[in-house]
């Protein structure tokens, strides 16, 4: 086991870092050839919680280390997974303790660091106090008897202020519904459950959880996972089966004495799905529940069985984004039928997208924060899909128009490669409509919509983290065609985006029309893309679509149809389906409002 090489996940990790000298940390950075050679030996030589062998030792040959390994119980950081977290809370008073379960890997250690807010209490290892502990940059270094392998309980105490983060509602807050009732809100978000308590906050990280919520007589309060309601002032929520989830959404307890839980639609072994509403709340009141029925079995039937339970409560809330995905557990916005339409059924819209994420972000999860875009693109392109399909008229093409403006108004590549990167929400709200046009709806064309869902299955077929590239492949799968232009493209970048304008010139003869179309961007890429273009006459119009392909090699294309009559206009991009510039220039077009949903 000494020369063992650490899952991938942790080569990337900040704590594993903080680990093993700087000089070495260094090497990591570089290159992963370093860590397989020599990872092991030093982690348990170089760290300030054991003893230290001499510094000799770290600077011998590499065949030298990979047999310094004695065995002697190990000392220094391990690598660990937090594998449960048992996170006790009282709505009250902001009251938690934390229980994290720990694999140990190999080869082990004495000390493990994790993110941790400041002003832990009752810190336990194994159920004794530590033999050590010291804060770190963000957190806490626990140490305790050394051990190779196995598994470490950690344990703290924390108290939750009353706070919130980012002008979102982010923290642990209480706020007044429209019934007047008092909402009480612990909300999580990426790479920010170290807020809470200790915790590994790193998005690739999927854990189960028990949640033990201490609260008011009268309180109901919803968690992530099979909730139950042990006594009259606790509520229980398990998410310990197979299907794990990341902390990101699932640090989650909401609570409101006046919610009455009923249910909406059910299909028994399939679905049930509850709303916790407020007597007069808007929500359920605006769907309809067959249409509800009928997208569940639909989505269920695309993407499987629902991954946390059969049971999914929904919840009327005073909240600032739309909606949130919580494990079996969704919390809407209240008012979401008298919001301004950018969807044309803001409810039905946000309780769809909302479900996806259950398989896409819950079950299977972000690699990084920057691979937040495919969560979000999945989540609308699916709900789009559906209206497509089965909604009424207007509703999937007022989603495409609304795409299409908060695209062409973006301020990121979807996966942009600024430096320094954007700040985080900036880039979260900014993916609704580059993401789901860039990576799907442009793709159709040019894959074939079936092709497209079937990438998107592929991907989400197995729990586990995925990234924008492991996206990409997946479509490749799918498709059988090279994405690699497409992507370079489209997905990444640094700096505004450099959308492209198409400039449509035509050529009347003999019945036939020639449309000559030139692509325009400022760093001149040949955007791989289909576009359609209309062509309008007196009695007549024609959509023609301009296909360049997914490798192509010049900014021109020359197509001809037959149209017998004068062309009085040519529209580009009719439909919503392409995104493009449409001022050559700087465009003075105003983004719309972004919803975070
Ligand atoms: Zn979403």
């Amino acid at each position: 086991m000494g020369s063992r090489v650490p899952p991938r996940s942790s080569l990337h990790d900040k704590d594993a870092m903080r680990s093993i000298p700087g000089w070495f940390a260094k090497k990591v950075a570089r290159g992963l050839a370093v860590v397989a050679l020599t990872w092991s030996p030093l982690v348990l030589t170089g760290t300030g919680c054991g003893p230290t062998e001499d510094a000799s030792e770290q600077e011998a040959p590499l065949d030298t280390r990979a047999h310094s390994f004695t065995p002697m119980a190990p000392s220094g950081d391990f690598t660990a997974q937090v594998t449960r977290y048992e996170y006790e809370f009282a709505t009250q008073t902001g009251a938690a303790k934390s229980t994290l379960l720990m694999d140990v890997y190999p080869p082990g250690g004495d000390c493990f660091v994790v993110k941790a807010p400041q002003g832990l209490t009752e810190v336990h290892w194994n159920g004794n106090p530590p033999l050590r502990s010291e804060s770190v940059e963000d957190g806490i270094r626990v140490c305790g008897p050394g051990l190779f392998a196995g598994q470490v309980k950690l344990e703290a105490r924390f108290t939750v202020p009353l706070q919130t983060y980012d002008f979102t509602q982010v923290g642990f807050s209480r706020r007044t519904d429209k019934a007047g009732n008092t909402f009480s809100y612990l909300l999580n978000w990426v790479e920010g459950c170290d807020r809470f308590g200790p915790c590994d906050d790193r998005t690739d990280q999927l854990a189960q959880y028990v949640f033990t919520i201490k609260h008011a007589q009268n309180e109901r309060v919803v968690c992530p996972g099979q909730r139950t309601r042990p006594d009259n002032t606790t509520t229980k929520c398990t998410l310990t089966g197979l299907t794990k989830a990341p902390t990101y959404s699932s640090f989650a307890v909401a609570s409101n004495p006046a919610w009455v839980p009923s249910t909406f639609t059910e299909v028994s072994n399939k679905f049930k799905l509850v709303f916790y509403e407020v007597p007069g709340g808007k929500l359920a009141a605006s769907l309809n529940a067959n249409d509800v029925k009928a997208y569940l079995h639909w989505i269920i039937g695309e993407l499987g069985p629902l991954p946390y339970g059969t049971e999914l409560r929904v919840a009327g809330a005073p909240t600032e984004w739309l909606g949130v995905e919580h494990p079996a557990n969704l919390i809407l916005r209240e008012d979401l039928p008298d919001l301004r339409r950018d969807y044309a059924n803001m409810t039905m819209h946000t309780l769809m997208h909302e479900v996806v994420h259950q398989w896409a972000g819950n079950r299977t999860t972000l690699s990084r924060p920057f691979d937040f875009v495919w969560k979000e693109a999945i989540a609308e392109y699916l709900t789009y899909l559906y209206e497509l399909r089965a909604r009424p008229s207007g509703e999937a093409e007022q989603t495409r128009a609304y795409w299409d403006r908060l695209a062409r108004t973006a301020a990121y590549y979807p996966q942009p490669q600024d430096d320094p990167p954007p700040v985080f929400l900036s880039l979260a709200s900014d993916v609704y409509g580059t993401g789901p046009m860039i990576l799907f709806l442009q793709l159709e064309p040019l894959l074939g919509q079936d092709a497209v869902l079937r990438g998107i299955k592929g991907f989400l077929s197995q729990p586990g983290d995925r990234s924008v590239d492991d996206l990409r492949a997946a479509l490749e799968q799918a498709s059988g065609k090279n994405l690699g232009p497409y992507f370079d493209a489209w997905v990444h970048g640094a700096g505004d985006p450099d959308w492209p304008y198409f400039e449509v010139s035509t050529e009347e003869d003999d019945g036939d029309v020639t449309l000559t179309a030139l692509q325009r961007s400022v760093s001149g890429t040949h955007y791989p893309v289909a576009v359609d273009v209309l062509l309008e006459g007196a009695t007549q119009s024609k959509l023609v679509t301009l296909d360049y392909g997914l490798e192509p090699e010049s900014d021109t294309l020359h197509v001809t149809v037959p149209f017998p009559e004068p062309v009085l206009q040519v529209t580009v991009d009719p439909e919503n389906r392409v995104v493009n510039r449409r001022f050559l220039g700087v465009s003075d077009e105003p983004p719309p409002p972004r919803w975070l949903f």
